[in-house]
Parts: structure tokens; sequence; C-alpha cells
């Protein structure tokens, strides 16, 4: 009965010959298997087909175990499907090579961390990206992968959209929405989407997406760059969205040139411009994408009055202990309980701002902690992409070895290991620190990274 319900839409927006070859993709097998390379760890050369609408996205032959593979682990690439990818050559088409240093970008629906995670690597070390996520779960788990993405420039806060609007007014210069939706592009890869469709649930999320525009809307600077997507199909949570967005703010159209050759659908909602990826013409799950530019005057407003100061000072000689630990550059230090927290400078006061009003899970680095004289270093310090390599012993794990750490097993090298801590890593990549005391390792990997398979 759904499926009639489903197909009964698709005709009346697509036609029905395209909605049935539609329906035949999402009910066959074939599932496109896709990786994004983290720019900031180039450890190792990236194989399989190009994904034309990003070059860090590459198409797999096989799915392989991610699992188990330490590049995957240490974030040297996060796996993706390649639709969701477009997003990012859609902020890249609107900056139009211009300066990101110093760009606030705010993804405001972003566990697991897909979407945070590609633009941190458009803006670059200098640019931030704040990654919320509402469910505290869900934003546990944006955290580890933030962790392990080690750019050193995404702020995990998990808040209501609507602190956003009230707490941070005007203030970022681009604003995601990858909005929860009723999931149509995701049938065949997901039994439960193809279960809790229905058409009220459609209408549902259509009006739930509008709540979470509207106050994403409002922390975008006039001249700001707003991109919304979802992985649905219909018109509804689609296109209607942004003509209502268009009616009821001051947009402006963004021009976006986008190959024949790609095959993505293209259409029109006020002045925006939106994009379609069906399965039966794309190599990729569905995906709705737009972008429009918001009108008015008057930039980004001041930050707002702090709220709470969650940090602490360091101490210089603290200061000029953990500052030995990271590449070249100008940091701010700061502590978070007993924690050592570093920032690059030109990120700090931003990174200051969103954690005196929010409530932040993740940020920056964090390097480790001080037990009276002893330090202990963090394993995001270990995946942090900031680390210098020569800070501690480095020891390139076996494959054996790997599997070991990875389950949080006593390792076979360890008479090999220098005493104390050393730094791990896979093909030259930096999967975590262990602790030599005599015979035995002390594994640093924490639990949550621990793999069961
Ligand atoms: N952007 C993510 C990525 O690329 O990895 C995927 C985001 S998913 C499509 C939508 C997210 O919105 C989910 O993580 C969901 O928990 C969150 N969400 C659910 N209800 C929400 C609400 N009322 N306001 C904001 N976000 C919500």
């Amino acid at each position: 009965m759904k499926r009639e319900e489903f197909r009964e839409l698709m005709c009346q927006q697509l036609g029905t010959e395209e909605a049935d070859r539609l329906i035949a993709a999402l009910e066959g097998d074939e599932q496109p298997v896709s990786v994004r390379h983290n720019p900031a760890k180039p450890y190792a050369e990236p194989q399989g087909r190009e994904v034309a609408w990003c070059r860090w996205g590459r198409y797999l032959p096989e799915r392989p175990s991610f699992t188990r593979d330490g590049l995957f682990q240490a974030g040297a690439y996060y796996v993706q499907e390649a639709s969701s990818m477009f997003v990012g050559y859609l902020l890249e088409s609107a900056l139009a090579g211009k300066q990101t240093a110093g760009l606030r970008v705010l993804d405001m629906c972003a566990a697991p961390g897909g979407k945070s995670t590609l633009y941190s690597s458009i803006v670059g070390e200098r640019g931030l990206v704040v990654a919320n996520e509402v469910i505290r779960t869900r934003a546990l788990t944006l955290a580890d992968n933030a962790l392990r993405w080690g750019a050193g420039n995404i702020v995990v806060t998990s808040n209501d959209p609507s602190h956003f609007s009230s707490s941070l007014v005007e203030w970022f210069d681009v604003v995601a929405v990858d909005a929860p939706c009723s999931g149509e592009g995701m049938f065949r890869k997901s039994e439960e989407a193809r279960e809790n469709w229905s058409p009220d649930n459609v209408r549902l999320c259509a009006a739930r997406q509008r709540r979470i525009m509207a106050d994403a809307w409002a922390s975008l600077r006039p001249g700001g760059i707003f991109i919304y997507s979802t992985c649905t199909f219909n018109g509804m949570e689609n296109e209607e969205n942004m003509e209502w967005l268009c009616q009821e703010f001051e947009c402006e159209r963004v021009e976006i040139e986008c190959p024949e050759e790609w095959n993505i659908a293209r259409t029109e909602a006020g002045v925006a411009e939106c994009f379609h990826f069906y399965p039966h013409r794309t190599e990729g799950e569905g995906l709705f994408a737009a972008i429009v530019r918001k009108g008015g005057e008057g930039g980004r407003r001041r930050s707002p009055k702090p709220r709470r100061n969650p940090f602490g000072e360091v101490e210089p000689k603290v200061r000029k202990m953990v500052e030995g630990l990271l590449v070249e550059g100008n940091y701010h230090f700061a502590t978070i309980g007993e924690s050592i927290y570093g920032y690059r400078k030109e990120l700090w006061e931003d990174v200051r701002c969103v954690s005196e009003q929010m409530s932040v899970l993740f940020s920056g680095v964090k390097i480790g902690e001080l037990f009276g004289k002893k330090f202990k270093p963090d394993h995001s310090l270990a995946l942090s992409a900031l680390l210098r390599l020569d800070s501690f012993p480095t020891w390139e794990l076996s494959e054996e070895d790997l599997g070991r750490y990875l389950h949080r097993e006593e390792l076979g090298c360890t008479s090999e290991l220098s005493e104390g801590v050393n730094l791990l890593l896979w093909r030259g990549c930096p999967v975590g620190f262990t602790k030599r005391i005599g015979q035995r390792t002390n594994t640093m990997l924490p639990k949550e990274f621990r793999i069961f398979i």
C-alpha cells in the first residue's frame, strides 16, 4: 500500500516512466561505495574513481571492512555517500575562491558528521565549523568523528536550533541545514526508512523542517550563504520548503554551474537553485540540495555577552610544554576541567564565544591532562593533524598489532617500544598512543573507540 502511495507521489513529480525507473533503482541492490579523503592527513594515495563534484571523493569497487582499517580509525578518510558530497561543491561554488580565513560555518543538523567534516576541509584550518546535533547520543558520535577528523577547526555543540536563533543572531557566514526527513533517498539502504514512510510522516517532516530552517536563518548574517539539503525526493520537504523560505525571508539567488554530464536534475523554488540526485540517473543515493544568499545589509552582528565561561587559564610553564607538541603556529591554550585544550589563535575568539553560549562537547585539540607533574596525552592529540610527529617515540604497527590495538589488547611489539608513551602509526598515520611500563603496555585508546569485530 505504502509503495503505491509513494509511486503515485513520484509519478506526479517525475512522470510515470521516470518514476518507475527511480523505483526500480531503489529496489535494486546496486549500492555504490564511496569515501572522502582527509586533506589534513595525506597518508594514503586515494584509490578509486574520482567523484566528479568532490576532489577528495572516490568510488570504491567494493565495500571493504572499514572498521578494521587503521586509516579509517585514524580519520584519514570518512565513508560518505557520493551524492552527499555535493553540498561541499555548492559551498565552494558560492565562495568562488574567496578567502576562507575567519569564516564561520554552522551545520545545524550534523550527526554523524559527514557534511561537517567536509565543510571543515573546505574552510581549512583558519575557518570554523560549528557542528550541532540536538540528540545527545548522536552528538556524542559526532564528537568522536570530529576528534578522528583531527582538523582542529570543528566545535561540536548539542543544542536545540532555537538556541542559535536566540543566542547567536546573524553571527554565521554560512548556515547549512541537512534536515531530518522522510528518507526516501535511503530506501535501498535502509529498511527502517522504507518502514517509516507514510504521507503523514512526509507532512510532519516538512513542518519540522520549516521550524529548523527559520531558526537556522536567524543565525545567518545578511549576505551569508544558506544551504538546505535532505535525502528525500518529494517536493513537500524540498521545493515547497524552499519556496516558503523565499516568501518569508529576503533571499537572493546564488548562480551555480553544474555540468550536464553529472545528470543532476535541476529545479527552482522562489529564487533558489535546487538540485536532485536520483539513483537511476546519478551514481549515489538520493539527495536534494538548494542554495540561496541572505539579503539585507549590515553583515555580522557582534558576539553576544557571555552566559558562562567554561575555560580556565594555563600556567606559562605548562603552556611551554604543550606548545612543543604541536606543529609550528600560534595557539591559544585553555583548560576545561582538568584537561588542556589547544586552539589556533585565529579561531580562539570564535570558539570562546560559541562555548559561552552553547553546550559544547568537543572543540579544538584536547591535548591531555596533568596529574601533578605527570602529563597524560589524549587520544585527540594523537589523531590531531596539528601534532608534531617527533613529539613522542613512534612505532609502525604490524597488521596483527593494529588489530590488537583496536581491540584494546596487549601488543605483541611491547618489548620493542620505548618506555613510557609511544605514538602508534599505521602506514605512517598516527592511530593512537600506548604506554609501555616494563614488560606490558597500557592502551590509551578510549573505550568508545574500541572495535568488536
Ligand atoms: N548532516 C549529517 C551528516 O551528513 O552526517 C546527517 C544529518 S541527518 C540527515 C539529520 C539530523 O537531524 C539527525 O542527526 C537528527 O538527529 C537531527 N534532528 C532530528 N530532529 C531534529 C530537530 N528537531 N532539530 C534539529 N535536528 C534534528
